[in-house]
């Protein structure tokens, strides 16, 4: 079978009796195992997603198929499928299976979309490079000796891989967009508040936001077009109406760019990201854009900030995995207490106890004013300078990543220097606005990367309707 990169393809060849979507399942089946060394998969739901592939078949011939039909799409571990395990990559949720379905999840099903598997990750969505996965690290399928970033490493996997069309993962601080930016995809992380959290694994509740994998910006639109929008069970989410975004995506007028000079110019950034950087740039003045540079001497504090705030609310997420409730229970234990200590102990992987740790002592008594309430104060004026530049301008342009995909095993040693990865990508989830990763550029070493556009909050139809400007420069 051809590779698909697009919904529409997909769907014009079934309405010309091409293919099937039973064909097209069975298809990725086989690719799927065929690629299983990449590990992305943590489970396949291969006679399930032939069944539905049957009735939907059975619906298109009857015209009444969703405006999903022939979605094949996969989970990250971390969403919740009803009557389908969920373990976040960790050993403390094993044998753990969902008792409902994530809000995602129901509204793609309600359109016909078809669920092909749980999708490899970091351990409760915290890393960079899905080397933290309590089953196996997951490899780039464009080489297979680098990582394929995290934390939703298999998500971005497996559509770079053609394993499914279309992936689902969670962002809370760069985790959908670095892994896009290393495996040359667009990666869409919506405004905090657009998309249901309901049926997602927490990691820090206030950052966390469900997005997309795909190859086009159309395909995102329109995923994010069924996702997005009220549902009782998320109150934080917004009322705001979701526009048709796939449908609003030609584009024509002016726009006024911002991008941070202490960003492009900062040591870590990779001279040819750098240059890629600057040809859009002047590709965009040329185009008529106004461009312009601007300060944000605030670079150094996003990463630290993330890391005191996430490990924060992390420490108290993941204060109900007790050895009782769900999943893993340690048998070395001999009263409760014990239960606790030892099913935590043996349960989590090292990266997610030392943000326990790490979040538990910025929430202590002791250290709450001079880590946690700071770190709240740092978010809010971070947010405001950042604002502030949106106030006058339509979009951010940055850099999602310092450098392509690194080599696995190259940086395991050094938590600080893996946070630093994020340097790019943090800030839109410090404040909560839109941000989508294309693949704009391709490195001398062969692999890709992704440049990233920052917009206003709600603003994703002007954010998609600009990327797809910017995708075909
Ligand atoms: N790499 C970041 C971290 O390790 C982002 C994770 C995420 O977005 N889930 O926390």
């Amino acid at each position: 079978m051809k590779q698909y990169r697009s919904l529409a393809e997909i769907q014009t060849d079934l309405q010309s009796h091409a293919i099937s979507v039973k064909q097209l399942v069975e298809a990725y089946l086989q690719r799927v195992e065929e690629k299983k060394h990449l590990n992305a998969f943590l489970e396949v739901f291969a006679s399930e997603a032939l069944e539905n592939a049957e009735q939907i078949d059975a619906k298109l011939a009857e015209n009444k198929a969703g405006g999903l039909a022939g979605m094949v799409i996969g989970l990250k571990d971390n969403i919740c499928y009803k009557g389908h395990k969920v373990s976040a990559s960790s050993k403390i949720l094993e044998g753990f299976e969902s008792l409902y379905s994530a809000t995602v999840v129901e509204r793609l099903l309600a359109e016909d979309a078809i669920i092909i598997g749980r999708l490899n990750c970091d351990e409760f969505a915290m890393g960079s490079s899905n080397e933290n996965s309590a089953f196996g690290n997951v490899l780039n399928p464009l080489n297979e000796k680098k990582v394929p970033g995290g934390s939703s490493g298999g998500s971005a996997t497996a559509v770079a891989a053609g394993l499914c069309l279309a992936t689902l993962g969670s962002d809370t601080g760069g985790s959908i967009r670095q892994p896009a930016s290393f495996c040359g995809l667009v990666g869409l992380k919506p405004t905090y508040g657009r998309v249901s959290r309901y049926g997602l694994i927490a990691y820090a509740s206030s950052f966390d936001q469900i997005g997309t994998f795909t190859h086009t910006i159309e395909d995102a639109s329109l995923l994010l077009e069924i996702m997005a929008g009220k549902d009782e069970y998320d109150s934080t989410l917004s009322s705001e109406e979701v526009p048709k975004y796939s449908k609003a995506l030609s584009f024509s007028k002016k726009t006024n760019i911002a991008y941070y000079k202490s960003y492009v110019e900062h040591e870590g950034l990779d001279p040819e990201i750098k240059k890629r950087f600057f040809e859009i740039i002047e590709k965009l003045k040329q185009q008529g854009h106004s461009v312009t540079e601007h300060d944000f001497p605030f670079l150094d504090y996003l990463v630290p900030a993330y890391y005191v705030l996430t490990t924060a609310e992390a420490s108290s997420n993941l204060a109900r995995y007790d050895g009782i409730h769900y999943g893993y229970r340690s048998n070395n234990a001999t009263d409760l207490n014990t239960t606790y200590t030892k099913s935590r102990s043996e349960g989590f992987g090292p990266e997610v106890k030392r943000r326990i740790m790490l979040g538990t002592y910025v929430l202590s008594a002791g250290y709450y004013d001079a880590y946690y309430t700071q770190a709240q104060k740092v978010r809010r004026i971070l947010r405001d300078k950042t604002n502030e530049v949106l106030s006058t301008n339509d979009f951010i342009l940055l850099p999602t990543t310092p450098h392509t995909a690194f080599d696995i095993g190259q940086q395991v040693a050094d938590p600080i220097k893996m946070y630093l990865e994020d340097i790019y990508t943090v800030q839109a989830n410090l404040t909560g606005l839109p941000a989508i990763s294309l693949p704009l550029g391709k490195h001398s070493n062969n692999m890709p990367f992704g440049l990233q556009l920052m917009g206003k909050s709600f603003c994703e139809t002007e954010m998609f309707s600009f990327a797809k400007n910017l995708i075909n420069l």
